[in-house]
């Protein structure tokens, strides 16, 4: 898997987070390859929302980074939004290879709450989970406790946790033998 921090982007958060996920995706997460941060693209900036549309970020890394080995892990801490929603925690594509999230409304003092390192570790890794596994062509679940569930509240990435419910992973393990 290769991470792709865009310029801003804390260094200790892209550290921290690719263990985490390869206790959710062992065997899967092969090598993490720490690519040297990426300017954002201008383009995919909207002055009249101050937001950058993930969409057209995607399609940047793909022209850039589509012929590299394995998954693209982009993070941000710049707000996105993606064409139908306000703002969106991350993006990705289903099924692909690339997938972005951002920061910027993990931290627990966007919402007017004290910092929480921890806490916003731990939903960071969750949406790289949720992202992640739409690469793999896991779609929303029902769940409220699976990673797979949509969240576009704060509360909503809070009450689910870092894994897959037993549906999900059964999904995961029949695209993974597909693959093979
Ligand atoms: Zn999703
Ligand atoms: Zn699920």
């Amino acid at each position: 898997m290769n991470i792709i921090p865009i310029e801003g982007t804390l260094e200790s958060v892209i550290q921290t987070i690719p263990e985490r996920l390869k206790d959710v995706f062992p065997n899967v997460i092969d090598e993490v390859e720490y690519r040297p941060e990426i300017e954002m693209p201008s383009k995919a900036y909207n002055p009249s929302r101050d937001q950058y549309r993930a969409q057209i970020i995607l399609h940047h890394i793909a022209k850039k980074f589509g012929s590299k080995e394995g998954k693209i892990l982009v993070i941000t801490s710049e707000d996105l939004y993606s064409q139908r929603l306000n703002f969106i925690f991350g993006q990705a594509q289903k099924p692909g290879k690339i997938a972005i999230i951002s920061l910027h409304r993990l931290k627990p003092e966007f919402w007017g709450k004290k910092k929480d390192r921890d806490l916003f570790l731990a939903r960071a890794v969750k949406e790289c989970v949720h992202e992640l596994g739409h690469t793999f062509g896991l779609d929303h679940c029902e769940d409220q406790k699976c990673v797979m569930s949509f969240s576009n509240r704060i509360e909503h990435t809070d009450r689910k946790k870092a894994r897959f419910c037993e549906k999900c992973e059964e999904n995961m393990k029949s695209f993974l033998r597909v693959r093979e």
